[in-house]
């Protein structure tokens, strides 16, 4: 079959590899119909981790079931299937206290496993025509059957949670405020889910114009920090007064007004200033840890500085961490079928599987019209 497989920095390239098998009763074998390309794969791409060539990207996957192993009891042949990007056992602690993001059983110990990532266990990614799901009764969410909502669904395996995880991570409750840094596919979410949440002004903040405009889907009220400080714009705004929730949805990449220089912390700090005493935080935007082993610039990024002092004065609380997608997934589901939810919004294109290396190359650009992909194998 064929899949997408890293080559090595800034290359990827569709290649024949082996048809996944059974390798475990619990596992069922997925025909993708959609898989998404997410601003996580660019960190790979980008060569910034450990990545090997050969690694299949893609962790936003579904399609339908074609193959069960006999162990599995609930999914059926021909059911249509969304999968979370984290896979998950169920039965560790952190599974059956809907931490699935932290199963403790599928990556060596590690808490954390993910399709088609480094470092998150041994599962192929899903940018490809078929996909081994492990612990399939609780790592494939089923969907109506038919093609409806197709690009809605696809939404469900990562974006759409992480943003709504990110709500959640600040203690966002009805009728209050919520900035969000970031306007890419994680950020448009978490201020879609604050809208769908109940939240009153919803301010978004990012750079890029075309990504500041999907804000009016929402009617939230979009900053461009190219303009001048995003904290300052907001606190004018409001007449001086700070927001309850701040959400990071933009981690360790950062940028400051000019677009070009990366500030590690720079979001941390904006979002002490902005919010309020006792308000929250939360970071679905993704740090770098600093484990045995990293190079000395991981190392760098894994210890920045954060103005805890100011935190500390504040009272403030903050939740951080891979989103729980299982957690959501069935609820934002059902708001999708309902008509209430259309998260596909923000879906710029869908290519067939062999325009992945060129979809790749203008989404790592940022060039118009490429800022959420979905590839159709
Ligand atoms: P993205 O790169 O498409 O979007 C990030 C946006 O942030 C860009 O539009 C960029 O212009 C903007 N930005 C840069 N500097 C900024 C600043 N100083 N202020 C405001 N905006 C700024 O990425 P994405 O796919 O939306 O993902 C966002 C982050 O979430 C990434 O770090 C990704 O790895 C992480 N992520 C986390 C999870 C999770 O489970 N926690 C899941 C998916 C993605
Ligand atoms: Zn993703």
């Amino acid at each position: 079959m064929k899949a997408v497989v890293y080559k090595g920095p800034f290359e990827v390239a569709v290649e024949e590899v082996p048809l996944p098998t059974i390798q475990h009763p619990a596992d069922v074998i997925v025909r993708i119909t959609s898989s998404a390309i997410c601003g996580s794969d660019l960190h790979m791409y980008e060569d910034r981790t450990a990545a090997k060539a050969g690694l299949r990207f893609g962790h936003e996957n579904m399609g339908i079931v074609e193959e069960l192993g006999s162990g599995v009891t609930v999914l059926k042949k021909g059911d249509r299937v969304v999968m979370p990007f984290n896979v998950a056992c169920g039965s560790c602690l952190n599974c059956q206290t809907n931490k699935t993001a932290f199963c403790t059983n599928v990556n060596e110990g590690f808490a954390g496993g993910a399709y088609g990532y480094v470092a998150m266990g041994p599962y192929h990614g899903g940018q490809a025509e078929r996909i081994r799901v492990p612990f399939a009764d609780f790592n494939a969410l089923v969907l109506p059957p038919g093609s409806e909502h197709e690009a809605d669904f696809m939404m469900l395996a990562d974006v759409f949670p992480t943003g709504y995880h990110g709500c959640i991570l600040s203690g966002l409750k009805p009728g209050e405020s919520i900035a969000v840094w970031g306007a890419g596919p994680v950020g448009l979410m978490a201020a879609y889910s604050a809208r769908l949440m109940g939240a009153a002004d919803i301010y978004v903040i990012d750079r890029v114009p075309e990504r500041l405009a999907l804000c009016k889907k929402f009617d939230g009220i979009p900053i461009d920090f190219s303009k001048g400080d995003a904290v300052d714009a907001i606190l004018k705004m409001r007449g001086g007064k700070e927001v309850d929730r701040c959400v990071d949805a933009v981690g360790y990449q950062a940028v400051t007004q000019d677009g070009k220089t990366e500030q590690v912390n720079i979001v941390l700090n904006q979002m002490v200033r902005a919010v309020r005493a006792c308000g929250g935080l939360g970071i679905p935007g993704l740090y770098v840890p600093t484990d045995p082993g990293a190079s000395d610039e991981h190392a760098k990024l894994g210890q920045l500085m954060f103005p805890f002092g100011k935190f500390f004065e504040k009272g403030l609380s903050m939740g951080t961490g891979q989103a729980n997608v299982k957690t959501y997934n069935r609820q934002l589901r059902d708001l999708i079928v309902a008509g209430i939810a259309k998260p596909s919004f923000i879906v710029s294109n869908e290519v067939g599987l062999s325009a992945a290396p060129d979809a790749y190359v203008k989404f790592q650009k940022r060039v118009e019209g490429y800022s959420k992909v979905i590839l159709k194998p």
